[in-house]
């Protein structure tokens, strides 16, 4: 497997407590990854550590299989970011702004921009201002600025923030555009599972400065659609059938009722086999749970955090 972003154990510090703990991170070159977590989860800091704008107390980060180093920066001029809130030049415009930064970034092709500009849906402008820019139209520069010098990792820190439904769905199709035909690395930070469960390939689910899991979204997918809920009449004979047979997840909720995962048969086999075993079976309900409500209850099981949203 390639990987074309790692940390080990990475951690860091402020005033003595960790905000980011231990943090082992995997993300594969060309994929979409989703890092997830709720307000002051992390995601920022973990991101500006591996742009090199926030030292790791401990812990390790490689990209591109290089480790990263306090006095790395060649490696930047391969990735692409937008990181909290994006400063321009407002007095410049759109163009003139990207201009400056393919200069800074040593980027010769400037014809480039007006594609970029085209893109990110910011044609028509050349005269306006950034200082006249609306959030979302800010936003799309941001995003137009991290990929105008081809980057091979774009590293984006909420870049949905702000924008309408429709400004969502179009940064969504571009980001799924950026890694089909530019091949490009995406790693993208929300607090909304909705915003990105459609676009990504791996999610990464930060709590409280911990990696609580980091799962394919195809796995996450097997996972929520084998939860079945059991109202049987012998509980434990039911859970050791289930487990030993088929290999099943279960979990006792209470004297009638089982919860089962990860098992890869059908509803109707289930039953019948549990019938067959003498167990009474008197109500089953496949449990069609959302993404959200799986990470809010990973979350919440934890700790007192409110939500994601
Ligand atoms: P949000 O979505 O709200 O931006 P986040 O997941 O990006 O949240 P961070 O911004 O990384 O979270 O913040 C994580 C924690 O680290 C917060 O408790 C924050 O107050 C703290 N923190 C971040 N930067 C510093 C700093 N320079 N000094 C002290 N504490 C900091």
């Amino acid at each position: 497997m390639n990987y074309i972003i790692q940390t080990h154990q990475l951690t860091k510090h402020y005033a003595g407590k960790p905000v980011i703990n231990q943090v082992s991170m995997n993300i594969k070159e060309g994929e979409i990854y989703g890092f997830l977590g709720p307000n002051g989860a992390g995601k920022t800091t973990l991101m500006k550590m591996l742009l090199n704008l926030v030292k790791p107390t401990s812990g390790d980060i490689s990209i591109q299989e290089q480790p990263i180093m306090a006095s790395s920066y060649t490696y930047l001029k391969d990735i692409g970011s937008l990181i909290e809130y994006p400063i321009f030049y407002e007095e410049l415009t759109a163009q003139e702004n990207l201009k400056m930064h393919c200069a800074y970034m040593g980027y010769k092709d400037q014809n480039h921009i007006k594609k970029v500009l085209d893109i990110v849906g910011l044609q028509q402008i050349e005269r306006k201002k950034v200082k006249e820019f609306s959030l979302g139209m800010r936003q799309r520069l941001a995003i137009g600025r991290a990929i105008v010098a081809k980057p091979k990792v774009l590293i984006l820190d909420e870049p949905i923030n702000g924008l309408d439904p429709i400004g969502i769905k179009e940064v969504r199709e571009l980001l799924v555009m950026l890694k089909q035909q530019y091949k490009m690395t995406i790693l993208i930070s929300s607090h909304i599972v909705s915003e990105i469960e459609s676009i990504a390939d791996t999610i990464g689910v930060l709590n409280d400065g911990e990696l609580m899991e980091e799962i394919s979204m195809h796995s996450l997918r097997t996972k929520q659609q084998a939860t079945i809920e059991m109202v049987v009449s012998d509980t434990k004979k039911a859970k050791r059938l289930l487990e030993e047979d088929f290999n099943a997840n279960v979990q006792i909720m209470d004297a009638r009722t089982l919860i089962i995962q990860q098992v890869h048969k059908k509803t109707s086999t289930i039953t019948k086999h549990l019938i067959m075993h003498d167990v009474d079976v008197d109500e089953v309900e496949t449990l069609h749970q959302s993404l959200e409500d799986y990470f809010v209850k990973m979350i919440n099981g934890r700790d007192q955090y409110d939500s994601f949203n």
